[in-house]
């Protein structure tokens, strides 16, 4: 079971994300628990502000630290360790399926969701382990690249997915993107599905999806193939196809 605490001013975004589907089968099964504190109700300011003008000027505001640190306390002080705290942050290392892996196995973390120009440096400095950005841009809130990490990692538990098939296939888990997938009908507007899938033949299925991955890899992210661990017989096949396109 893993427990996450999502420290934001608009929780009520999160409901209709995480409160559906497979994500919400999971909280129903104990799998993962979430609560969303917002950290408004923290703020000892009498107009319960939470954000104030930046010291280096500028335009737009910055999150002020006394909330933030307020209701991270809320959490952390009645644990046993520290909780792993992330800020999702366009600053931080880009987030990938490796890391939803290596974070499906913690027990308590903790994600903080930044507005406006960001966060007030003192706060970050005492509470985060990790800033995590979901790619080289900028948005206008954390909640929406929160919603994309807490999602990917929650996949990753067992018992979460309804077989370990279902992701160990899927693109980036093996450093390869998927091969083509196709459902029925077998024929669509006179469009077959390849012939192997329906031979019955599963070794030959196998050695049909591995050169797929290798194509689809190839042609629309080859930077993945400088890093994936490929057999012998990937790199001859792979020379193949290299010398007849
Ligand atoms: N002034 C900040 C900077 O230049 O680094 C950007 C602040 S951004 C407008 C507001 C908040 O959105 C951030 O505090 C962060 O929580 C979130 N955010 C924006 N882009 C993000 C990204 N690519 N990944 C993760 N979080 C992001």
């Amino acid at each position: 079971m893993i427990k996450f605490d999502v420290l934001t001013l608009f929780p009520d975004m999160f409901h209709a994300v995480l409160g559906d589907s497979i994500i919400n089968r999971a909280r129903e099964k104990d799998l993962v628990k979430m609560d969303f504190i917002n950290i408004r109700d923290f703020s000892q300011n009498k107009h319960k502000k939470t954000d104030d003008y930046p010291y280096s000027g500028g335009g737009g505001m910055l999150m002020t630290p006394q909330p933030i640190y307020d209701a991270y306390m809320s959490v952390a002080s009645s644990c046993e360790k520290k909780p792993y705290t992330i800020y999702m942050s366009p600053q931080g290392s880009v987030f990938n399926q490796k890391k939803a892996i290596e974070l499906s196995k913690m027990e308590h973390i903790v994600v903080l969701c930044g507005h406006y120009e960001g966060v007030d440096q003192r706060v970050l400095d005492m509470i985060v382990d990790e800033e995590i950005s979901i790619g080289d841009f900028v948005l206008t809130g954390g909640e929406i690249p929160a919603m994309a990490v807490i999602d990917s990692v929650c996949r990753m538990i067992p018992g979460v997915l309804s077989g370990e098939n279902s992701y160990t296939n899927e693109s980036h888990y093996d450093g390869l993107l998927e091969y083509p997938q196709y459902t029925h009908p077998q024929e669509f507007m006179g469009i077959k599905i390849p012939d192997v899938l329906i031979s019955g033949h599963h070794k030959n299925i196998e050695i049909w999806k591995r050169q797929q991955a290798l194509i689809n890899t190839l042609k629309k992210r080859p930077d993945m193939l400088e890093k994936a661990p490929l057999t012998a017989d990937d790199i001859k096949f792979l020379d193949q196809i290299r010398k007849k396109s």
